[in-house]
């Protein structure tokens, strides 16, 4: 039986990477949908190709150009954001993908997951807003989460065979992106042309400045402690800058396990749809002799603040994570706007974090409105209204 996929943003890059191992297995894959925002040229040229069930364009001003385009073909058209969140819960889907980019990819998951699809989660944005509501919910509909972040990827592989023992602690790895070696001063005048320019990962534009200033990896501190039930003292961020160890998992008895090779995400996308079967491929293989020093250092918070503040708010729960990833959504528009600057990015986001009503238990109602208030303030804010 193929597994039938949805994929959540198929014209982004985790999504192209994955219909790119699918393309390559159609004995094991076959698509069932297809979804993108504004790319109207890649999704209709995907839907030729794969030809699925239905596709959707979240923005509904493109569904004129998708539906003339893919009229002759044998898909359902539809449009707009609610339309993600009905598409996901077709009888035909057996795994999603969630592709998407940033808080857009929380409550077409959430649906997923409500309508007991297995999601292969590459969205770290739904855990970071909504971890609890999210791994609860997989819980009880005996959904499974399959990590596609290479490093959640990497720790899942690790514990294959471990159910009995215990985890002491986790090593995330971090390349430390391109300002890995700069001073406070350095970072001042960084370009937004420099932050896309990261030295070993080719990804979306957000994802890219998130790991520029490191937000990415506090947020997938936070996706590890949902995905792998850790407190925050059990979660260590360690800078690799060769990203060849995509992470390690530390037992009771000293002992650690580490998951290597190259940096391809079409690795841990491919393991995530296989799952349980590692599939034989003919990606570069990873020699020992290209990388005889393998380098590791201590990440600097104190330049790097985004990383405290979101250990800050993994400890604080609540709805203090979601405030967090909103405000980084908004100053990372801001910065690739070139509205702000650089380092203005924390700056704004610890702001937001103080003038937020906190939230213990906050329900998906609670979080989407704490989403639209950080919004509001975070975007006062780097107009320096607030
Ligand atoms: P991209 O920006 O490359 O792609 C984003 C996708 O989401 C596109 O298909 C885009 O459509 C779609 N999209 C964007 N906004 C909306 C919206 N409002 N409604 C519906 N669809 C939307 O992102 P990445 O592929 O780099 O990242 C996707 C997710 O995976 C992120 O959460 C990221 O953190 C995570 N991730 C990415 C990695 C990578 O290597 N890229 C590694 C690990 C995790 P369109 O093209 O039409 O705009």
């Amino acid at each position: 039986m193929k597994k039938r996929i949805a994929i959540l943003g198929s014209t982004g890059s985790i999504g192209t990477q994955s219909l790119e191992v699918i393309d390559k297995n159609p004995e094991l894959f076959e698509i069932e949908v297809l979804t993108a925002n504004n790319n109207v040229e890649l999704l209709i040229s995907q839907a030729k190709k794969f030809q699925p069930n239905a596709v959707v364009i979240a923005n509904e001003k493109n569904y004129g150009i998708v539906s003339e385009a893919l009229q002759n073909e044998p898909v359902k058209i539809f449009a707009g954001a609610d339309a993600l969140n009905q598409v996901v819960q077709m009888e035909t889907i057996d795994l999603v993908i969630t592709a998407m980019v940033g808080y857009a990819g929380l409550i077409p998951t959430w649906h997923a997951v409500k309508a007991g699809k297995n999601i292969a989660l590459a969205n770290k944005e739904t855990l970071v807003v909504a971890g609890e509501i999210i791994t609860s919910l997989a819980k009880k509909n005996q959904v499974d989460i399959l990590p596609v972040d290479s490093e959640h990827s990497a720790i899942f592989q690790c514990l294959i065979g471990e159910v009995y023992n215990p985890v002491e602690k986790i090593f995330l790895t971090c390349s430390g992106g391109p300002f890995r070696e700069k001073s406070k001063e350095d970072l001042e005048k960084v370009t937004v042309k420099d932050a896309l320019a990261h030295p070993n990962w080719d990804m979306g534009a957000k994802i890219t400045i998130d790991s520029a200033t490191l937000m990415n990896k506090g947020f997938e501190a936070i996706e590890a402690h949902w995905l792998f039930g850790l407190p925050s003292s059990k979660i260590e961020v360690v800078i690799h800058p060769q990203s060849i160890i995509h992470s390690m998992i530390q037992f009771e008895d000293g002992s650690i396990k580490a998951q290597l090779g190259l940096p391809d995400m079409r690795l841990p996308i491919q393991y995530a749809l296989g799952f349980p079967y590692r599939i034989k491929n003919n990606f570069p293989r990873f020699s020992f002799l290209d990388y005889p020093t393998l380098q590791f250092e201590k990440p600097n918070t104190k330049i790097f603040r985004n990383l405290a503040l979101a250990f800050e708010a993994l400890d604080a729960g609540g709805n203090v994570p979601c405030v967090l990833n909103a405000a980084n959504e908004v100053v990372v528009q801001a910065f690739l706007d070139e509205k702000i600057e650089f380092l203005k990015m924390p700056e704004i986001i610890e702001k937001t974090m103080e003038k937020v009503n906190f939230i213990k238990n906050p329900d998906i109602d609670d979080l989407i409105q704490t989403n639209t208030e950080t919004r509001r303030i975070a975007q006062l804010l780097t107009e320096d209204k607030f």
